[in-house]
């Protein structure tokens, strides 16, 4: 059996208002009423209300950019997890490698914030992924799966419940996307230390991101082992994105 496919979009820090408002419309308006797979948008927090208004009574799933491993208390700026889920936030995006470049996010700090998430019921989906560097040194098995160990060295016993997003470092934002070969060799690494931790490994949809767009979205989600995409970029035009999500309902 495979995973129903998830398509998130992951927004970044773009958006307004207004253009959020033309965007979520316009997703709305190209979605079926009950997509072939899962649709969600991870949008800035300060346009969680937003959005959780304009997709009300829609297939159109709410997600967050990061989330707090904390419960509450003096922790200025950061957003728990029971606040987002005050907002219909069904995913929450963790350890980016936008977070860990620029913010200095360890694998603990992810796996901390994977279980603050896991305990307001919100999926994380937690992004592994290697440096150019990393790679061209072979080190690519080595970097994600030290990454998703702390992950499941934290969250072992509900491991089965989060979503992981193989997000090659080198191909974020730069137009070079993972061959679907290379993409797929990740993701089976990836299935089989899932294997190791868990009886349901195949529950675990393993994500693929990185320059996904409508022209490569059907070869890369064809893969057995790709469940879906986190898309950056595209996810902020609405055909792209409408046509990522297209492909991904003619795999199911
Ligand atoms: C991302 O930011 O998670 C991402 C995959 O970006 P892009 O699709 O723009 O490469």
């Amino acid at each position: 059996m495979t995973n129903r496919k998830l398509i998130a979009g992951n927004w970044k820090m773009n958006g307004s208002v207004g253009a959020n408002d033309l965007l979520v419309r316009a997703v709305l308006a190209g979605l079926a009423p009950a997509p072939a797979c899962t649709v969600a948008v991870c949008v800035p927090a300060p346009y969680l209300a937003q959005v959780q208004m304009l997709r009300a009574n829609s297939p159109l799933e709410l997600g967050a950019q990061d989330v707090s491993p904390h419960e509450k208390g003096a922790f200025t700026g950061e957003v728990s997890a029971s606040m987002l889920r005050e907002f219909a936030v069904r995913y929450v995006i963790v350890g980016h490698s936008e977070r860990r470049q620029y913010h200095g996010e360890t694998d603990a700090l992810v796996a901390d914030k994977a279980r603050a998430a896991l305990a307001a019921g919100i999926t994380p989906i937690v992004c592994v992924g290697e440096t150019l560097a990393e790679r061209d040194a072979g080190r690519t098995e080595e970097v994600v799966k030290r990454q998703l160990a702390a992950v499941i060295h934290v969250n072992g016993h509900c491991i089965s419940e989060i979503v992981v997003a193989y997000e090659p470092v080198w191909a974020i934002g730069t137009g070079k996307t993972a061959s679907p070969e290379q993409a797929q060799h990740v993701h089976a690494v990836l299935r089989a230390q899932l294997r190791a931790a868990t009886a349901h490994p195949q529950r675990v949809s393993i994500l693929y991101g990185g320059s996904m767009n409508a022209a490569n979205a059907a070869s890369l989600l064809a893969q057995p082992d790709i469940d879906g995409g986190l898309v950056g970029g595209a996810a902020l035009k609405e055909e792209d994105f409408l046509q990522i999500v297209a492909a991904a309902s003619r795999c199911d």
